[in-house]
């Protein structure tokens, strides 16, 4: 009897995993050696890192810049009243690796429309959005597409929802989604001036735990298929699951690919170099790209970097920050309270006078990968020294 006991004990201990072995196409190996991208860590995504913790995912990387709010708290299974203030993106790494030791969850508290470099993408298997904005939809699909990664999008309002799954290079991607009325929408964003991330975040969507556990979990099997790739398995591809609350009808749609979309671009080249943003100087890059690609070589950015800003008063100072990251006071003048015009650059040729410059001054992100172009011949440079600094210390 006793014995009985210990040998049921030790099968538990041994095999936390067996009962998602017995579905015949799962592999578990594939599952601890995934690298899952989760963007936002708000009511959908404390489902889809629930899900994935519960799963065994090797690694888990959350992105949010948020902290903890009581409201929060009726959609977020990973949250509790004493974590009011911290990082969500801290406490649902925290809860992750609680709920399951072999999953390693790793928090970067940053914005993702600018501070989540390329090469965080490139590393991972399949990015998860739960978000709750179409900028930072445009921008994961974006960077997506440039590293050649499936992402699976997730969309909630009240007892209602949507899961999309977007693969490129091939696949339709969100912005071919996209409709006139979503584009009116981001740009009446824009030009009301330069947005805050509070001003951003008053436009506030009704959501619910039911609504989010369903999309989320439709997503995460979605995930499942695409780590299965070879099993034949039906693929949500460039299609959308549509989820009806009220009657809980759904249905799917297919999205066709539009041709002249603008985030199709694929980087086909990408060179590791020994780099960091902390530490390369924009002269170093560009003098390196022209030995690579010939003289008239030049630096491309994938962001408008704001270099300064002038008034008509006479005042003038210095910015270099991405467009994104400015507030609409960095542009009011000091000396005269008016607004102010600013300058600003997409790439470099060498002839810049700030090129002494950190790329981490002017904003660039850890592990991200920028362009140099001469002509037609494009190489892709990933600041690879930094990759530490991001999965291990961040
Ligand atoms: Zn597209
Ligand atoms: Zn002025």
């Amino acid at each position: 009897m006793n014995n009985e006991i210990e040998l049921s004990k030790t099968e538990i201990l041994e095999d936390r995993y067996s009962r998602l072995k017995l579905i015949p196409w799962w592999n578990q190996d594939r599952l601890s050696n995934a690298k899952i991208m989760v963007v936002g860590a708000g009511a959908i995504g404390n489902e889809l890192i629930k899900n994935l913790a519960l799963l065994g995912i090797g690694e888990i990387i959350v992105i949010d810049m948020d902290k903890i709010e009581e409201a929060n708290l009726t959609r977020s299974v990973l949250f509790r009243k004493s974590d009011i203030g911290r990082f969500k993106a801290d406490v649902a790494c925290e809860r992750a690796m609680e709920i399951n030791p072999d999953v390693r969850a790793i928090p970067i508290n940053a914005n993702i429309i600018d501070n989540i470099g390329l090469g965080v993408y490139r590393r991972m298997d399949v990015v998860l959005g739960g978000l709750d904005n179409r900028e930072a939809r445009l921008a994961i699909n974006q960077a997506c597409y440039k590293v050649n990664k499936p992402w699976i999008d997730g969309a909630i309002e009240a007892l209602n929802g949507i899961a999309r799954v977007f693969i490129p290079p091939e696949g339709p991607c969100y912005e071919c989604t996209m409709t006139e009325t979503d584009w009116k929408l981001i740009n009446k964003r824009k030009s009301c001036a330069l947005l805050t991330h509070q001003e951003m975040k008053e436009g506030k969507i009704p959501t619910t735990p039911t609504s989010s556990s369903i999309i989320g979990g439709i997503q995460i099997q979605e995930m499942l298929k695409l780590l299965h790739g070879d099993r034949n398995l039906p693929i949500l591809a460039g299609k959308g699951y549509v989820f009806n609350g009220l009657t809980h009808d759904s249905y799917m749609v297919e999205y066709q690919r539009k041709e002249d979309c603008m985030s199709h671009y694929t980087y086909e080249n990408i060179i590791e170099k020994d780099w960091s943003v902390k530490s390369l100087r924009l002269i170093d890059m560009v003098e390196s790209v022209k030995n690579d690609l010939g003289d008239k070589a030049i630096i491309e950015f994938d962001r408008e970097i704001v270099t300064n800003a002038n008034c008509t008063c006479g005042y003038k100072k210095e910015i270099f920050l991405p467009i994104h990251l400015l507030k609409g006071e960095d542009l009011i003048c000091p000396a005269c309270g008016k607004g102010m015009q600013y300058d600003s650059a997409h790439s470099l040729d060498g002839s810049e006078d700030f090129l002494d410059r950190k790329f981490v001054d002017i904003g660039i992100p850890l592990l991200h990968i920028i362009s140099g172009r001469a002509g037609l011949n494009t190489k892709h440079y990933e600041f690879t020294k930094d990759f530490n600094n991001v999965f291990v210390n961040y």
